[in-house]
Formats: structure tokens, C-alpha cells, sequence
């Protein structure tokens, strides 16, 4: 069958194996990957002519204890699943990303990060623990403090050193399904970099859109948005989850709207839109936290030959000249597409041995896919990764030479020693073999 990830390219042939229990083992026939809900955008979690084991069918509560705020769940259930369960307590994941159609395995995998990471770290950070099924049927129980090394090696591990079956969550508690805040637009990196200093002290989530096709002297603006869980009375339970609205993009395109013109176009009018420069704003959770979930299957604006996304992190003290130089190549290549993203992340250490999250400042782009341009453009911006001591991210990756791979992540070498033998993806082939 084949398969393929968020950015629907590349599309592979795979065999595909559902796990329906936690008990169930593994056939170690040939090459096997777990498969969370296929949100990597690039080939992490696709493994060319091996086997994806598809992990949705684990979706079972285990027990959630609304008075400490613990979860204990299957590595299926989705972030969506579990904040219907505990928003109307009182609780909320500590981490999420842009989307809430992520299982938790596949979040444990990527330790995936937030627009609260200068506050509270990555999904890794509030792990309190996880079973980890082994290709030989051992099971791992894995915590801080038991089997520490697969601990460390399985948070960011990119689904290679066994399938995780399990997890258990601290979650964080909250009075309110409301974000409060303010958004205000910058005209350049340099009033990002002033406004990220003056907000993340006292904001817990912070983050920036990018006109990634301005030029000049408007190179760099945006509009920079903070925001933090609005205190407020108790939850009342019926009021805490408005019905998710939902639009649908209901098939491919033959030929991508996302082009240099449409994105400069659309780029100018949301830069200049009354609600670029407001206080005093409330937003519900959804629509801060997942703003691209209300439209279903968006990915194939980007018409049939799919899409990258490039997400790296830059050191802080490198990253305006560094920032600057990519800005300028992206809009002189008109390649760009609405979806560009700036954040600063905080200094706390990622547990995974493998995890991308680092200090420094963290650029995430969509490209559509235009073939050979489009790879010389993202091994430009690699050369610049590089020499600045930054990484790109791999569950956004597709195209990273191995060069670049064991640069970004020397801890590699390391990290090998516990991938499971029968274990594997497309991802890993193309960068360490
Ligand atoms: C709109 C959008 C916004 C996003 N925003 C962010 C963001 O802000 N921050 C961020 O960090 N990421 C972000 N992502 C990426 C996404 O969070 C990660 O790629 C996440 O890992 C996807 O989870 P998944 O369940 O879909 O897993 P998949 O994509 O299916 O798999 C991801 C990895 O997890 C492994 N895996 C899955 N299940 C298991 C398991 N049970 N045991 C062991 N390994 C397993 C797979 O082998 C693979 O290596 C975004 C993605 C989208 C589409």
C-alpha cells in the first residue's frame, strides 16, 4: 500500500500492520516502523518497502487522576482526545504542537515542542514514564529513574527503538479553555528580537508569523502574538469544549494556489489586517493553539506534488545575520508560502539523547514542492544551518543530506546502540547509510 506523511511527499510502498492490542507482538518478518497519525511532514515516519505499524487502534484510557493531573493512556489516543477528556477538569497538556492530531507516541518520538517551550520545556520534559515493546516481545519499562538510557533514547527517538505501548503524563491544570493576550506586528528581526525579550518573562506562550516574502526594508516584519491560559473561575464542564468548526479542503488541486505572486499578495493583506495590532484579545484554545486543525486536509493546497516544510534552529547569537541571509534567499527564489513561523526557544535542556529542541531561535517554512529549485534552495539554508552551529528539525525533514544529519545531531553514534535490529525508517537509511 502506499503510504505517505503530512507533506504527501515522498509517497512510498509499504506493508501495513495494525497493532489492535497493547499485548500483541511484534512479527519481525522485515523491516518495521510505528506509525502515529502522519503528521511528520517528510520521511520519518515512512520506511520504503518495509512495514508501518499503524498505532491508532491503541486508544485506551489506563487511568487519569483528575486530582494530581496524571494520564495514563495507549500510545494511539490523540492530544485531541485526551483535552476532551481533561479541559472540563481542570487540566491541559503542558506541551502541544500546532496540531492536535498527533498521537502520543508520535509526540514522544519527535519530542515535540510548543509555543511554551521558553516556559515548560518539550513533550519529553513531562513524561513520567512508558513501555517500550521490543522486536524480540521484551517489554521495557522505561522512567527517569528505571531503564534511564532507553528513557533518554526513545524521547526523540524517532520511533526506532522499539514501539512505545503506553505512556504516563503529568498534565498542567487550568481554570479556562481561554487564551489572553495581544498581538502587534514588527517591522524587522531586530523588533522580534525586542519583543521576544520583553514577553517571555511574563508570557507563557510567545511566537511569530514571518512575511517570508517581503524584501527590503520590510525584510523581517511580521506580527508577533503572546498570550497565557485566562484564570478564571472553575470550568464549568459544558462550556469548556466549543464544537470544533471545521472547513475541508475536499481535493487536490491539479496546480497549487501557493505561488510567488498569490503569497506575496496574501502576505501583505494579513500583515495589515485590523487584528494584526490588538490588546486585549481572547482566543479559545483551539483556535490559538491548533489554528490550522479547523481546516481539514489543508495539506493539498499544495496540489499534487505535495510540500516541504524546513525547520531549523539557529544559536541566539548567530541567528539575526543568519535569519537575514535565509530571508533574503527565500524571497529572491519567490518560493516561500503563507506558513512561516518564528519562536525563541528556552535554555532548558531536551532530555532526549536525539530531541531537535535546543536553545536558539527556531524558523519554520512551507515550500511547495517545485522539484530540483526547491532542493537547491533548502540545501542553501542548510549551508547556513551549518556554519552557525544550528539544526534542522527531522520530523519536518525529507531531504537532509547524512553530512548534515551528523553535524546537527552528533549524538547519533550513541543513539544507535539502542535501535531496535528490526527497526528502521526511510529517514534513518538516507542519513546514516
Ligand atoms: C499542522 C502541523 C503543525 C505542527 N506543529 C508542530 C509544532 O509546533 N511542534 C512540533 O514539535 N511538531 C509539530 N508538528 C509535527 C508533529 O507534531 C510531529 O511530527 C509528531 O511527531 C506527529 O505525530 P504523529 O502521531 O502523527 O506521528 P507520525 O508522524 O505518524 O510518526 C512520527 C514519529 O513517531 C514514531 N512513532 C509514532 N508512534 C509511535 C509509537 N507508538 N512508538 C514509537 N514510535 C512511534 C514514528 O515511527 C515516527 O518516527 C506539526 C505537524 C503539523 C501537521
Amino acid at each position: 500500500m502506499i503510504g505517505a506523511s503530512w507533506g504527501r511527499w515522498p509517497r512510498y510502498q509499504h506493508a501495513i500492520v495494525p497493532l489492535r492490542s497493547r499485548f500483541d507482538t511484534l512479527s519481525a518478518t522485515n523491516s518495521l516502523l510505528p506509525f502515529g497519525n502522519g503528521r511528520s511532514y517528510g520521511d520519518v515516519c515512512l520506511n520504503e518497502r518495509g512495514t508501518l505499524i499503524t498505532t491508532r487502534a491503541l486508544d485506551r484510557w489506563i487511568g487519569f487522576d483528575p486530582a494530581s493531573g496524571i494520564l495514563e493512556c495507549e500510545a494511539g489516543v490523540l492530544l485531541s482526545d485526551i483535552i476532551d477528556l481533561v479541559l472540563p477538569r481542570g487540566w491541559f497538556p503542558p506541551v502541544c504542537p500546532g496540531t492536535a492530531f498527533v498521537t502520543v507516541g508520535g509526540a514522544i518520538a519527535n519530542d515535540v515542542h510548543g509555543k511554551n517551550h521558553h516556559r515548560l520545556g518539550s513533550f519529553g520534559h513531562h513524561l513520567l514514564g512508558f513501555e517500550l515493546l521490543r522486536s524480540d516481545g521484551d517489554v521495557l519499562t522505561c522512567t527517569p529513574e528505571q531503564n534511564a538510557d532507553w528513557f533518554r533514547a526513545t524521547i526523540g527517538g524517532l520511533g526506532l527503538t522499539g514501539l512505545i505501548r503506553r505512556a504516563r503524563l503529568q498534565l498542567r491544570p487550568v481554570t479556562s479553555p481561554w487564551i489572553k493576550g495581544d498581538s502587534q506586528r514588527f517591522r524587522n528581526l531586530a523588533e522580534f528580537f525586542q519583543l521576544t525579550a520583553a514577553s517571555e518573562i511574563q508570557h507563557e506562550y510567545t511566537v511569530a508569523w514571518l512575511d517570508c516574502a517581503a524584501t527590503g526594508r520590510k525584510l523581517g516584519r511580521g506580527i508577533f502574538t503572546r498570550g497565557d491560559h485566562l484564570a478564571g473561575p472553575a470550568l464549568n464542564a459544558s462550556k469548556a469544549l466549543k464544537p470544533r468548526k471545521t472547513l475541508a479542503i475536499p481535493l487536490t488541486p491539479p496546480i497549487s494556489p501557493v505561488f510567488g505572486a498569490s503569497v506575496r499578495i496574501f502576505n501583505t493583506l494579513y500583515f495589515h489586517r485590523p487584528s494584526a495590532q490588538r490588546s486585549d484579545m481572547r482566543w479559545h484554545f483551539q483556535q490559538f493553539n491548533f489554528p490550522l486543525d479547523s481546516v481539514l486536509n489543508w495539506n493539498r493546497l499544495y496540489g499534487p506534488r505535495g510540500f516541504f516544510q524546513y525547520q531549523c534552529v539557529l544559536p541566539e547569537q548567530d541567528s539575526l545575520a543568519a535569519l537575514t541571509d535565509m530571508l533574503q534567499r527565500i524571497a529572491r527564489a519567490q518560493q516561500g508560502s503563507f506558513l512561516s513561523v518564528l519562536k525563541k526557544f528556552g535554555a532548558m535542556p531536551s532530555l532526549g539523547m536525539m530531541s531537535f529542541p535546543r536553545p536558539g531561535v527556531t524558523l519554520a517554512l512551507d515550500f511547495p514542492n517545485r522539484g530540483a529549485d526547491t532542493l537547491r534552495l533548502l540545501e542553501s539554508l542548510d549551508e547556513i544551518t551549518r556554519q552557525v552551529g544550528g539544526a534542522v528539525y527531522p520530523a519536518k525533514d525529507a531531504r537532509m543530506s547524512a553530512d548534515s544529519f551528523r553535524q546537527y545531531f552528533p549524538a547519533w553514534q550513541e543513539f544507535r546502540r539502542f535501535v531496535d535490529p528490526h527497526f528502521s525508517s526511510s529517514f534513518w537509511r538516507r542519513v546514516t547509510e
